[in-house]
């Protein structure tokens, strides 16, 4: 058989179960599952949902929901099986070699350039993760990929910013998964640049992680070619239930995005001497802590190259946040006694 070389050299997935954790704290979930009563009603709706039927082919009237919710038009929505999908899809479409990214950032922008058997160039992050000079490598580039906030260091790019990469003219992918701990977003700007294309998700801010539920927002002239390499029937019926579901229940929503920024800023305040400010749901902490963490039933995510020494902590519940306060506390007294860093 004749592998095709980019896909040879792709690392074999490595997301087998971890050690058992009694808090999770490693990947970016909402902490919180529906209330059951809410649950239930849910699942009510689901049971009705004939299995033996296809979805929709294309997922209209969660697109038209969703424009609703932004105040834009059902042509500028278009959904699919996670915003992930999404980057694959995207770099499906435009022409150009190479793809940008700013590391530290989230992985899943190289790998779909990868898949697609182009180069990733990266014009890493600046010091205190304010995006570098990615006009000078806009040449050809297929799409630039803005994380904001970033993954995972947690900070926004200034709106002037993004802006000023939106005039380069090149596709700008501009990842909002984190948007609604942020409280600011850019989808409007999609009025003004046709090279703009938002990624928002259901997984973080509306709890649907398992559903895989994501959508870009853009221009109706971009989307219309974006409609054209969607597969039809992509996203399970159940899914596209779940998410109109949470989008008839935003005040519960917003109430566990509050809770959860409340969380993040105790969090903050409690490491301030080495977490940095976030506008997401995690934190990145100057802290070697993860094995140390591991050991006593925390998982979070072990950092690596810029970041070595660093962990990436999700804002849990208020008691899951309590036992990591109460065990890094613990880590750090422990360093100091040691000395390290000294
Ligand atoms: C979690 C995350 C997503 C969400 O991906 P889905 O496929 O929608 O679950 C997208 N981008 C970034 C940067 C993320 O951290």
């Amino acid at each position: 058989m004749r592998i095709r070389k980019n896909v040879r050299y792709l690392p074999k997935p490595s997301f087998s179960p971890k050690v058992p954790a009694r808090v999770r704290l490693d990947r970016n979930e909402n902490p919180f599952d529906l209330p059951p009563g809410l649950k239930k009603e849910l699942m009510g709706e689901l049971s009705k949902i004939p299995l033996n039927r296809y979805p929709p082919a294309y997922p209209k009237e969660l697109e038209e929901k969703i424009a609703e919710f932004h105040g834009l038009e059902p042509e500028n929505v278009m959904v699919a099986n996670g915003s992930d999908e999404l980057i694959g899809l995207i770099l499906k479409v435009f022409d150009g070699d190479h793809i940008l990214i700013s590391s530290p950032t989230f992985g899943m922008y190289g790998f779909f350039a990868t898949l697609e058997g182009i180069e990733t160039v990266d014009v890493p992050l600046e010091e205190d993760f304010r995006l570098g000079d990615i006009e000078a490598f806009s040449e050809n580039a297929r799409v630039i990929f803005i994380c904001s906030p970033n993954n995972p260091t947690g900070n926004v790019q200034p709106r002037k910013r993004i802006i000023e990469v939106l005039e380069t003219g090149v596709p700008v992918v501009l990842d909002e998964a984190y948007a609604e701990f942020a409280g600011e977003s850019n989808t409007d700007l999609v009025k003004d640049y046709d090279n703009l294309i938002v990624l928002r998700t259901f997984s973080k801010a509306f709890g649907l992680a398992g559903a895989r539920i994501g959508y870009a927002v853009a221009s109706e002239e971009t989307m219309d070619y974006l409609r054209r390499v969607l597969p039809p029937f992509s996203v399970s019926s159940l899914s596209l239930r779940a998410a109109e579901f949470m989008l008839g229940h935003t005040d519960y929503v917003n109430h566990v995005i509050r809770y959860i920024i409340d969380e993040r800023e105790r969090l903050y305040r409690e490491f301030k001497e080495y977490a940095y400010p976030s506008r997401a749901n995690f934190l990145l902490m100057r802290l070697d802590a993860h094995d140390f963490l591991l050991e006593r039933g925390i998982a979070v995510l072990k950092l690596s190259g810029r970041l070595e020494g660093h962990i990436r902590v999700t804002v849990g519940k208020k008691e899951e946040n309590d036992a990591l306060i109460e065990n890094l506390k613990e880590f750090i007294e422990k360093e100091e006694k040691l000395g390290v860093g000294d």
